[in-house]
């Protein structure tokens, strides 16, 4: 599907990420709601640097195309350009899973119930399946913000910003991705390349931060890279506060995703053999995930953007 940039009505502001901004937006000749990310192209520096920046662009316009047939995905529907800026338009959800879980904690004072847990686990593990087979893809930026939900009880993964192309079943580089998030092994001066159980890692930090209603690691954000680089690689891995009681299958799903040494921390196939993906992999939760995302949309409607 072709978009003019001139059918497009311009409405709220839905993120403000690190590569670009993504705003609500109207396509007036069908009238659909949609969400636009806007990407800005590096080209006014060395050729090396635009270079780059098409490059990572492409591949993130490619990858989320392709990914798009994934149901825990978001779809694609087109691209246009616009004084440099190039509009990527895709399916409109309701909240990303940072957002979701901040106004259920700081603001409404609520748990996160079970079935949001369950049901972000089924759906990265699927995705990021999909991703590997289909498209020998690796998604590399899993987090809270790149998970969105909506008031159907879908939950769905976006922003291939940062993916990256497996050969032999490993990443090559290693610089990318986002710290807090990052597997001990990517982040130990011996770094190797990235291989898919470090997205298992990345679900198990993001499962726990939302759970605890805030990121696990103390002071992580304000500390400098080689404090960070420690509290990782040679502290406790994260766990649950104890305010909360999820069952135990949760628990301990969560405790096989965050153990520190790559080869016993569980794989994706592990991860579907549990009692946590066997259960939640139904439509049976779907209503309690949706009417607890409509909750917090709803709230999410009565605060200034600025709030996030
Ligand atoms: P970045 O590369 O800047 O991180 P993202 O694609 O992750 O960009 O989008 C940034 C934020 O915008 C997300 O965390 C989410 O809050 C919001 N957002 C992105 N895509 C959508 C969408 N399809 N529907 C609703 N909100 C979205
Ligand atoms: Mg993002």
């Amino acid at each position: 599907h072709e978009f003019e940039r001139d059918h497009l009505q311009e409405m709220e502001l839905l993120g403000n990420g690190s590569f670009g901004v993504v705003r609500k937006m109207l396509h007036r000749p069908t009238m659909v709601e949609m969400a636009v990310k806007k990407i800005t192209l590096i080209n006014n520096g060395p050729d090396d640097a635009f270079n780059k920046s098409m490059q990572r662009f492409r591949l993130e316009v490619e990858a989320t195309k392709a990914a798009s047939k994934c149901d825990e995905i978001v779809k694609y529907y087109g691209i246009t350009f616009h004084e440099g800026v190039a509009w990527m338009c895709m399916e409109l959800m309701d909240l990303s899973l940072d957002k979701l879980y901040m106004i259920a904690h700081d603001i409404l004072k609520v748990d996160i119930p079970e079935e949001i847990l369950g049901a972000v686990a089924v759906a990265t593990i699927r995705a990021l399946e999909h991703l590997k087979t289909t498209h020998h893809i690796i998604h590399r930026d899993i987090k809270p913000s790149n998970i969105l939900l909506d008031r159907l009880g879908c939950v769905k993964l976006c922003d291939f910003g940062i993916c990256g192309y497996l050969q032999n079943s490993v990443a090559q580089s290693v610089d990318v991705g986002c710290r807090p998030y990052m597997a001990p092994e990517r982040l130990a001066p011996n770094a190797e390349g990235y291989d898919i159980k470090s997205e298992v890692w990345s679900l198990g930090i993001t499962m726990v931060e939302v759970a605890n209603g805030k990121y696990p690691y103390n002071g992580f954000m304000d500390a400098p890279i080689l404090e960070q680089v420690r509290m990782v690689v040679y502290g406790d891995p994260p766990i649950l506060n104890s305010d909360q009681d999820f069952s135990m299958s949760m628990k301990a799903f969560i405790a096989q995703c965050t153990i520190k040494d790559r080869f016993l921390r569980a794989s994706f196939e592990d991860l579907k053999k549990t009692i946590v993906f066997k259960h939640y992999i139904g439509d049976d939760h779907k209503k309690v995930v949706g009417k607890f995302v409509f909750e917090m949309y709803d709230h999410r409607l009565r605060l200034p953007f600025a709030d996030f």
